[in-house]
Formats: structure tokens, sequence, C-alpha cells
């Protein structure tokens, strides 16, 4: 199971779009090859509501290693 980014519900890879962020925007990783970490989103309104949010400075929780 895969957490969408925005809303943080746990979905089926195949129900949600793998992006990676590239210059602090999301590119949608249509090969599996983009480099970057990729990043789950279940919908164009979550992705609307996450960039908004990447827009407004918010901080993303960084990930410990
Ligand atoms: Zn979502």
């Amino acid at each position: 199971m895969r957490m969408c980014v925005s809303c943080h519900k746990k979905l089926e890879p195949t129900k949600l779009k793998r992006f990676s962020i590239v210059d602090g925007k999301p590119i949608f990783d249509t090969t599996q090859k983009q480099p970057g970490r990729g990043q789950y989103i279940c919908s164009d309104e979550c992705l609307n509501k996450f960039e908004t949010r990447k827009q407004k400075g918010s901080k993303l929780r960084k990930e410990k290693p």
C-alpha cells in the first residue's frame, strides 16, 4: 500500500499517480525512471492541495535516513 502525500490515505499503488519532486515541482513519473524519491498522490484535487501547500512554503517533514 502507498500513501497519498496530500491526504495521507493508504491505497493500492495502481490507484495512485507517481511523481517526483524536481526543482520543487512535481513531475509525473511515467517511465518509473525519474530521479529522486517517488511520491504518490491519489487525485488531481490532492495534487492541487499539495502544490498550494508547497507554494505557501510550509515545511515538509524530513524523513530520517
Ligand atoms: Zn489524496
